[in-house]
């Protein structure tokens, strides 16, 4: 077994542009129902890497690996996403026009595995499979809302639930928290926390107290230069003399 039971398994990735290396040698598993948080600081290549995740761009050199079986790097955008790979980009990207609710529908719809029909209604598992969405994304009894007029943390958690409405195998967060209140920071921690060993997820995340929240016991990679320069508890981490010196040390 070459990835380890790993859901994500990545070794020895070198990303160039123009002979810069954005990642360089980068080994890094995710096992199955973790909660990987993914720090470190501007240009560590935390994007890149999860371009190379999701097919948007080719790695030089390297192995990655989505389960035991589906080599990443020999695949596209389209057929990564539909594998069973989520990715959140930092802006919300939800239908403005569409209530919260339509937004689910749609986003279950656009997933592959579900026969589109004209005239598609909804059987009551789901129904059901929204309305545990929109309690777990905080809209419960905002869903004939529409999109357009969500505060910008609530549109986050719809995009989030509409990724879940497809249910990924493991799911990207790239800062989940940007640009949101305290308390809407707060509500996606526990968000996040109520998600934890149900599914796969990496967050690269900039806010450390966040990441502390979300973090608690598991690991916590920190990136640099293209690489780990570290991984332990969130504990371990922030007293790592390479880790303060890479973050204090500029
Ligand atoms: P992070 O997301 O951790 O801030 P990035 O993955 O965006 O880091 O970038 C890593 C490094 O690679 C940076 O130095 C960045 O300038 C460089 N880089 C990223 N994308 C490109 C590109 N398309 N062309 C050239 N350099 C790039």
């Amino acid at each position: 077994d070459t990835t380890h039971g790993a859901i994500l398994y990545l070794e020895d990735i070198t990303v160039s542009f123009d002979g810069f290396k954005a990642i360089n040698k980068l080994t890094l598993d995710i096992s199955v129902g973790e909660l990987r948080c993914i720090i470190g600081p501007n240009g560590a290549g935390k994007t890149t890497m999860m371009d190379v995740i999701t097919g948007k761009t080719r790695p030089a050199s390297g192995t990655a690996f989505f389960g035991q079986t589906i080599d990443l790097t020999r695949m596209t955008e389209y057929e990564i996403a539909h594998a069973g790979i989520g990715r959140k980009f930092q802006r919300p990207t939800v239908f403005e026009q569409h209530t919260v609710f339509e937004n689910l529908e749609l986003a279950m719809k656009m997933d592959k595995r579900v026969k589109p029909t004209l005239f598609f209604r909804l059987t009551t598992e789901q129904k059901g499979k929204i309305d545990e969405i929109l309690k777990l994304i905080r809209l419960t009894g905002q869903e004939s809302r529409l999109a357009g007029l969500l505060s910008h943390g609530q549109k986050q958690w719809l995009e989030i639930g509409m990724l879940l409405m497809q249910e990924p195998q493991l799911l990207l967060l790239d800062e989940p928290v940007a640009g949101m209140s305290d308390a809407e920071t707060a509500r996606t921690a526990e968000l996040l926390n109520e998600l934890r060993g149900k599914h796969s997820i990496m967050v690269v995340e900039h806010d450390m107290a966040f990441v502390t929240e979300i973090a608690q016991e598991g690991k916590v990679t920190v990136l640099h230069e293209g690489s780990v320069l570290a991984e332990g508890t969130m504990q371990q981490v922030q007293s790592d003399e390479r880790v303060i010196e890479v973050y204090l040390g500029r």
